[in-house]
């Protein structure tokens, strides 16, 4: 009883965090953007919790350049299908995801929260984005954050994209449900190798420790999916950040 009771109080704490990374402006937290006096350049000095972002020396995203082979355990994917549940939080489209999906990486098991896009991509490859990315959000029961970046190159359109954007809530504050089935898995590209490295998230208050799985090799995605998002959000991008002491590793 008592070992059920905790896992739920951590349930509830990972739904918490969710729901309050997407809603920060409802909760009362400092608003903030990608432009002007609210833009990422002064995100540290729009509130003593934000400071992070300024100060960190494990910011993300960064530029992925000279990555060093190694050999990293490979994630473990344990996916299940959810049934489509979109926000728009005033900063990108964001899914929620169903409890029950996890990924197991180097024997730590980490939950799937929700997935969101950014476009064009915030990391950069040898200085080049991709035209879009999306961040698969998990957290460990220690509440370390695990985000995977599946990056997009614009090409055949994408049939997850398809069924996320029948339902894409346009409004800042929207949400829509519907009985479609999707499963992320199907975003993911067939080639498993990725950049490995510590860094933290790339909103708000810009928390370090987050273990960041960047896959190397992007899937596809149309013009007109790309277009779809950044006709909501023109910007949706934190500039990249300086790299200080940490390596950047690739999977072999
Ligand atoms: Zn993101």
């Amino acid at each position: 009883m008592k070992a059920r009771m905790i896992k739920t109080g951590l349930a509830t704490a990972s739904l918490f965090l969710a729901s309050s990374l997407a809603f920060a402006a409802a909760a009362g937290k400092p608003h903030w953007g990608y432009e002007g006096h609210e833009g990422p350049a002064h995100w540290g000095d729009l509130a003593a919790e934000y400071a992070t972002c300024k100060t960190g020396k494990s910011q993300s995203p960064i530029n992925i350049s000279g990555a060093r082979p190694a050999q990293l355990a490979d994630i473990r994917f344990s996916y299940q299908p959810t049934t489509l549940d979109v926000v728009n939080n005033g900063h990108t489209i964001q899914v929620n995801y169903a409890a029950g999906s996890s990924i197991e990486v180097g024997g730590k098991q980490y939950q799937l929260l929700q997935f969101h896009f950014h476009s064009p991509s915030e990391h950069t490859v040898d200085g080049q984005p991709y035209d879009m990315v999306a961040h698969l959000v998990h957290q460990a029961g220690d509440g370390q954050l695990g985000v995977i970046g599946v990056l997009m190159k614009k090409g055949k359109a994408n049939p997850v994209i398809d069924a996320i954007w029948a339902s894409l809530p346009t409004q800042a504050g929207e949400h829509k449900q519907s009985d479609t089935q999707l499963n992320v898995a199907d975003l993911l590209p067939a080639k498993q190798s990725f950049y490995n490295y510590s860094g933290s998230l790339t909103t708000p208050p810009c928390s370090e420790g987050v273990n960041w799985m960047v896959m190397q090799a992007p899937v596809e995605v149309s013009a007109e999916q790309v277009a779809a998002f950044t006709n909501i959000f023109s910007k949706s991008v934190r500039p990249v950040q300086p790299l200080h002491e940490r390596l950047i590793h690739l999977s072999q």
